[in-house]
Parts: structure tokens; sequence; C-alpha cells
């Protein structure tokens, strides 16, 4: 059999623990024996990241703007036990949080629907995308606790000597106080970044904030998206017959309770954070979720929602069988080589992402699904695969198709 030919390197971000063995099988497995796989390979597994004083993550970051695809897996995020596992010389950073800064993108999670699992909210039939805006607000506030009778008050002075004071309250007695901020720059991106996923993917895209309330703060927002929208957007959308929907954050609530799904949620920092964990649990679970982070000029890297799974990991380590999903990783490689064959122009690429996902999904229908499904299905007749077995499965439905 000839294998497909990629004329462009993918930017393979190689990762941690579990998600770094699920990694090998699903290349060696499902990718390899079918594709010329050509990719640009970033150890991101933090033993490496530690030798190279994590300057192996910026490469990865800088490779992705040059190639404009990436593929990632899941990193651990140090902390204080992982210092010492890892002997560290420093706390590295998330990952995640340098390549997002690099690329000052954008992430869009959106659930993976098959048959059997069913999400919580029955009239969602298609699949809503959440964005949440991974900058500032709440995430980089001040905050005192006022310890007595006093008057608070919020001042900005310019750097062009100007100074603009507002009294917050005058205290009588004991309280809190918290300043937060943004940037037009940072809301620009990622108004930049919405509108161009909702007209990559054809979606209608819906924004909210509480602006009746805040007048200046969450205006600036809406401003901002529609300024962008009318300048940049507007003849795109009409074109794609796609809408751009702006409403009041408690509404939009009530509308997606309602709704059929198939749209992209944006949502400031705090909204985001909240509502993408209500959507991700109402669908099923964290390994049947994929995640993209887009650039406003139009970078995709893409990746598993989910961790390292630490704990199978463990069991791997010490011997065990393990039944980890690895749905949303071989989610990511379809994502990253399809848009890649997009990009260059490869149809039997895209091609080849959209069946191995349709050879995924048919494997779970087919009752063939790992212990974390096997537990929210609402098929019968199930076996629980291990590990390997899972992506077997998968790769002789793929074969047989
Ligand atoms: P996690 O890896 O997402 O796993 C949490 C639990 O969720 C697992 O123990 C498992 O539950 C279940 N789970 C998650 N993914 C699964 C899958 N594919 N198949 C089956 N079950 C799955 O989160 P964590 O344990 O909190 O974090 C582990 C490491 O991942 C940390 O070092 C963290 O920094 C890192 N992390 C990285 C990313 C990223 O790179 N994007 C995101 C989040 C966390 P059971 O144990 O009950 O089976
Ligand atoms: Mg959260």
């Amino acid at each position: 059999m000839n294998k497909i030919k990629m004329t462009t390197p993918l930017v393979e971000m190689d990762g941690d623990e579990m998600t770094r063995i699920l990694w090998k099988m699903i290349k060696d497995e499902l990718l390899l024996p079918f594709i010329d796989l050509k990719t640009e390979y970033y150890d991101l597994g933090l033993k490496y990241r530690n030798e190279t004083d994590d300057k192996v993550t910026l490469d990865s970051a800088e490779a992705t703007k040059k190639y404009g695809v990436a593929v990632k897996c899941a990193t651990i995020t140090p902390n204080a036990a992982r210092m010492d596992e890892y002997d560290l010389k420093e706390m590295w950073k998330s990952p995640n949080g340098t390549i997002r800064a690099a690329l000052d993108g954008t992430v869009f999670r959106t659930p993976i629907k098959v048959k059997g699992i069913e999400p919580c909210v029955k009239n969602w039939e298609k699949p809503i995308t959440l964005a949440r805006h991974a900058y500032g607000d709440v995430y980089k506030n001040t905050e005192i606790k006022i310890p007595c009778a006093g008057k608070a008050e919020l001042v900005f002075t310019g750097d062009d000597g100007q100074k603009i004071r507002k009294t917050i309250h005058e205290f009588t007695g004991s309280g809190i106080i918290q300043g937060i901020h943004n940037t037009d720059k940072s809301i620009t991106s990622f108004a930049k970044s919405c509108f161009a996923y909702a007209l990559d993917t054809k979606q209608d895209l819906w924004f909210a904030t509480k602006d009746t309330i805040s007048k200046v703060y969450d205006h600036n927002f809406k401003d901002i998206f529609q300024e962008i929208y009318d300048s940049e957007f507007k003849d795109k959308f009409e074109e794609a017959g796609i809408e751009y929907f702006y409403t009041l954050i408690d509404d939009a609530v009530a509308r997606i309770m309602r709704s059929k799904g198939g749209i992209i949620w944006a949502c400031k920092n705090y909204d985001g954070d909240v509502m993408s964990d209500m959507v991700s649990s109402a669908c099923g679970s964290l390994a049947m979720m994929t995640s993209v982070l887009v650039s406003p000029d139009g970078v995709y890297e893409y990746e598993a929602a989910h961790g390292t799974v630490q704990r199978h990991y463990y069991k791997h380590l010490a011997g065990e069988e393990t039944s980890t999903n690895s749905v949303a990783t071989i989610f990511a490689w379809t994502g990253a080589l399809r848009k890649r064959g997009e990009i260059d122009n490869l149809p039997e690429l895209m091609e080849f992402a959209d069946k191995l996902e349709k050879a995924t999904l048919g494997t779970i229908e087919s009752g063939k699904m790992t212990k974390d499904l096997s537990l929210m299905t609402t098929l019968d007749n199930v076996t629980i695969l291990n590990s390997q077995d899972f992506i077997k499965a998968i790769r002789q439905n793929f074969e047989a198709m």
C-alpha cells in the first residue's frame, strides 16, 4: 500500500507519563503504517524541558509560528512534588501557558460526540465549543483586606502625567476591595481568534458579558468584539451563512441550555472557567474533550483537554494493565493532520483524518471501549479493553473501512 504523502511537517510536541505512552502507541498503530509522517519533533517531556532550561518549549512555539500547525501531548505542570520526582533545576512554568503566550492564542474546547455516551442535556444534538479568554480579570487581581473605616479609591497615573481618580467606597468598618484589569490588545486578539475559528468551523459565534451592570469594563469587551466584527468579519460571516450573536451572560446561559448546540460560545476568563466545566461534565468526560489553541493570525495547536493521567502511569510502571482512553489524543492528531491537509491542499490526508475519527467512534459504538467510558455508556454488551487493545481495535476497524 502506498503511504499518504505530506509536504510540510507538523510540529510534534511529545509529553509526559501515560499520555506519552499512548502517543507512541497511536503513532505506531494508527499513523505510521498509513502516512509518510513528516514531523518536526520537540520533546516537551519534563526531563528534557529541565535539561534545556525549558528552551525546548519556546523553540516548539516558534516552530509552530513558522509551520502553522502543531499537535501536542499532555505535559506535566511542575509543582513541589515534581521538583523532587524529576530533580528539577526550577519549577518550570506550564508549557501550555508558555505556548499560549507565545502564540497570543485562545483555547477552544469541544466535546467529542459518540452514540452511547449521551449528554445530560437532551437537546444538545451537536457539540458546544467553549472559548475562554485566558488573560486578566480576576485571575490577575490585586486585593486588599480593609482593616478599618476609611476611603478606598481607584487611581490611574498616566505616563503623560494625567491622573484619573474615583472613589470605590467610603468604609465605615472593615471590608474588602479588589482591583482587576484587562488590555485592549488582549481582548482584540481574543475576539479575532474567536471570529477566525467560527469561520474556520462554520459555526455561529456567541459572546456574552454583563455590560448592563459593568458599563465601562464589560462594555469595552462588547465594543471591541463589535468593532472587529463590523470591520473585518461581517461580510465573511454572511457569505459563510453564520451569525455573530451578542447577549447578556445570564441570557446566554439560559439559551445554551435550550439550544441544539453546534455553536462556539466565547466567554470572559471567569465565565469560561466555570462554564467549561459545566459543558464538559454534561457531555461525559475530559477524556472525550478536544482542545485547540488558535492564534489571531490563524496558527493552530491541537491537543487533548485532559492531563497526563498520572495515576494510570504509575499502574503502568508497576506492570499493571491500564485502560486509558486515547480518543482525545487521537483527535488531536486527526485535527492537526486535517488542518495540514487543508493548508497544503492534500485531500488524501484530510480524508485519512475523517476516516480515522470515524473508525475511532465506530469502535466505541460497536461496544469496544476503555473503562472510563464503560462506566457511563448507555450501550449494552460492552467489552472493556486495555489501553493497547483499544488502539488495536481502532486499527482493525480502520483497516476494515
Ligand atoms: P488528568 O491527567 O486529566 O487525570 C485526572 C483523572 O481523570 C485521572 O486520574 C482519570 O481518572 C481521569 N482521566 C483523565 N484523562 C483520562 C483518560 N484519557 N482516560 C481515562 N481516564 C482519564 O489530571 P491530573 O491527574 O490532575 O493531572 C496529571 C498531570 O497532568 C499533572 O502533572 C498536570 O500538571 C498535568 N496536566 C496537563 C494538562 C495539559 O498538558 N494540557 C492538562 C491538565 C493537567 P481515574 O484515575 O479515576 O481513572
Ligand atoms: Mg476551572
